[in-house]
């Protein structure tokens, strides 16, 4: 029995075409991709199931998150962080940012969403979250994310069962993003 990891031998060809998928296609926030994958490298039904269940429990919660999270550069430590361009205290900053494709709303500190972008570069790809407000603190970005959400509802934004908010141009287009 096979589980694809950072140990396995196909771990690059696998992040590769995750990377590739989720530029084509965006993340839906599951574990799309990686199951259409590991399939194509002939992993069968049980271990596909394994390798997500270990996706998941070291932090790759959808296919975006297993290239932000899990998938650091080889030649590099796990934990050492991507060179900062920007020295100024971003960690007490907090971003609101809204992604287009996947009709989300996140919060994170600048210091992380810089460090996102850069790995994400790094790895020539990107989530599409577009940062709209940066803020003192998580209460002051959780409230600009309801005034976000407001205007949106207000101009025709269209929320679904998972509580994403698309608006309606956006939604024709989303594609695979309606399940
Ligand atoms: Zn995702």
């Amino acid at each position: 029995m096979q589980v694809m990891a950072e140990t396995h031998p196909k771990w690059q060809q696998f992040t590769n075409g995750l990377s590739n998928a989720i530029r084509a296609h965006g993340c839906d926030h599951t574990h799309e991709h990686t199951r259409a994958l590991l399939e194509v490298l002939g992993f069968a039904d049980d271990e596909i199931e394994a390798s997500v269940t270990g996706f998941t429990e070291a932090g790759g919660f959808c296919d975006c998150e297993i290239l932000t999270n899990l998938a650091s550069p080889p030649s590099e430590p796990a934990n050492t962080e991507p060179e900062r361009p920007c020295t100024l205290d971003l960690g007490s900053l907090w971003v609101a940012e809204y992604s287009p494709q996947q009709g989300c709303l996140n919060m994170m500190t600048a210091r992380e969403v810089v460090e996102n972008n850069l790995r994400q570069i790094m790895g020539g790809w990107a989530n599409g979250y577009i940062p709209f407000a940066i803020c003192k603190s998580a209460e002051e970005a959780s409230r600009a994310c309801d005034v976000l959400t407001e205007a949106m509802l207000k101009r025709g934004g269209k929320s679904d069962h998972l509580g994403r908010i698309f608006m309606p141009e956006a939604a024709a287009t989303a594609g695979g993003a309606q399940g």
